[in-house]
């Protein structure tokens, strides 16, 4: 279950799962947010207790919604890859733990041989030349989010992402003070770099990038990479470039920002790439002075990334690549069926070149009657109001679940219509 997805996301968010949980439960809950619900349990005048920035995100109910939807239903909201992680990463834990490396802090950065681990991972993959004292082993990609926005945003300031995008961006954006800025994407559901200098303005602090993305499992060109890379130089505005999809691309190729241009911080993480999540593993990278200023934030917040995830970490980087490519192999079939099972369905869905999401247009009506039917997927709007009448579907899940759960889909889109 992916927690990031789950914990983090906007009241209008809250609303839509609100009225999913109700269905999930008969009704009884239809259009009460988890916001009120907090509301209706505090007596007045408490809520100003808290901070205006945590009174911004909610927990979201989508957890809520996975569990109530029984053991039986066939779960396409996942946001993580079903496969398990690599022996050699596992091994690389356990020796640690074994030789006693394991039990302190590790310096704040990480240790220094998985940050020259990420450092040649750089050069192989990105043909980038990253100096090791330029990254900070994170507690997973989500934290290197959140020290790039507390590192870079000033009350008030505006962060600039794709809608629908990834929920963590407008919650963190809102935890560091700042004014989340969604902005819409082309057609086949990329970011266009125009939007993005468009919507810049003197107020900008920052604007991220997600390619291959969540949830659409589109990716950016290496010619749209290049222009935001051209952006950020001369608007002086940091890029933030997510790339913990990065190895999971069936058509085009990855190319990073920070091949074009120095204003620019990359994440990236073990999590999806290795299929890491619960071991809490990313990193963040860029100047000498952005790091160090990202430092304070991750030496007060979180001391050290768990020290034997370090060690997994680093065995997984270092050690054979085979269980990558053959996740990815495997994505792509799914991929591919399921595109197949949205066109016998009649839905428009943009084919999804990376990252094991796709995002069809879907009828009114057509997430819960999916729900309902045991299936579950979650709605666009999840992801921003431009995800409006798209559903967010992970094949993140076996051929054989996945088949059942088209059949399912198509019954429900025939139902609706
Ligand atoms: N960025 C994107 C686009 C994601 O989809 C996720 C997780 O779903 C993350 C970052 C956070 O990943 P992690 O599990 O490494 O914290």
């Amino acid at each position: 279950m992916n927690v990031p997805e789950q914990t983090t996301n906007s009241y209008t968010a809250d609303c839509k799962f609100g009225k999913i949980f109700a269905i999930l439960h008969g009704g009884s809950f239809r259009n009460v947010t988890v916001g009120s619900i907090i509301a209706l349990a505090l007596p007045d005048g408490d809520m100003t207790d808290f901070s205006h920035r945590v009174e911004q995100v909610s927990i979201s109910g989508i957890r809520e919604v996975f569990e109530a939807a029984g053991e039986d239903a066939i779960n396409l909201g996942l946001g993580q890859p079903d496969f398990p992680t690599p022996e050699h990463a596992r091994q690389g834990a356990i020796d640690a733990i074994q030789a006693g490396k394991a039990d302190g802090y590790t310096s704040n950065k990480g240790t220094e041989t998985l940050r020259e681990a990420i450092s040649e991972k750089h050069t192989r993959d990105n043909d980038l030349d990253v100096d090791p004292e330029d990254i900070i082993a994170t507690s997973g990609g989500s934290e290197a989010l959140h020290l790039v926005m507390e590192a870079h945003v000033d009350a008030g300031e505006e962060v600039i992402f794709p809608d629908p995008g990834f929920v963590s961006y407008d919650a963190l954006t809102h935890l560091a003070g700042g004014t989340p800025k969604p902005v819409p994407l082309r057609d086949d559901l990329t970011l266009d770099p125009a939007t993005v200098e468009d919507a810049i303005t003197e107020d900008t602090a920052l604007f991220v990038v997600n390619s291959p993305a969540n949830p659409t499992g589109a990716v950016q060109s290496p010619e749209d990479m290049r222009e935001f890379a051209r952006i950020a130089d001369e608007h002086d505005v940091l890029c933030c470039s997510d790339e913990v999809y990065e190895h999971i691309v069936f058509e085009g190729e990855h190319r990073s920002p920070a091949e074009f241009g120095d204003n620019v911080v990359v994440v990236n993480a073990c999590s999806k790439t290795y299929s890491m999540t619960g071991w809490r593993l990313g990193w963040v990278t860029g100047s000498t002075e952005r790091v160090e200023r990202m430092l304070r934030v991750h030496q007060y917040a979180q001391a050290c990334a768990s020290a034997p995830a370090q060690y997994a970490a680093e065995a997984a980087l270092t050690g054979p690549q085979d269980p990558v490519d053959a996740m990815v192999t495997a994505f792509e079939e799914r991929r591919d069926v399921v595109l197949d099972g949205f066109e016998d369905m009649g839905l428009d869905c943009p084919t999804p070149k990376g990252a094991f999401y796709a995002m069809p247009k879907v009828p009114d009506g057509w997430v819960d009657e999916v729900i309902d039917r045991g299936v579950v997927v979650v709605p666009g709007n999840a992801f921003g109001e431009h995800g409006e009448g798209y559903a967010r579907i992970s094949y993140a899940t076996g051929m054989d679940e996945l088949k059942e759960a088209i059949e399912i889909m198509d019954a429900a889109t025939q139902a609706v219509r």
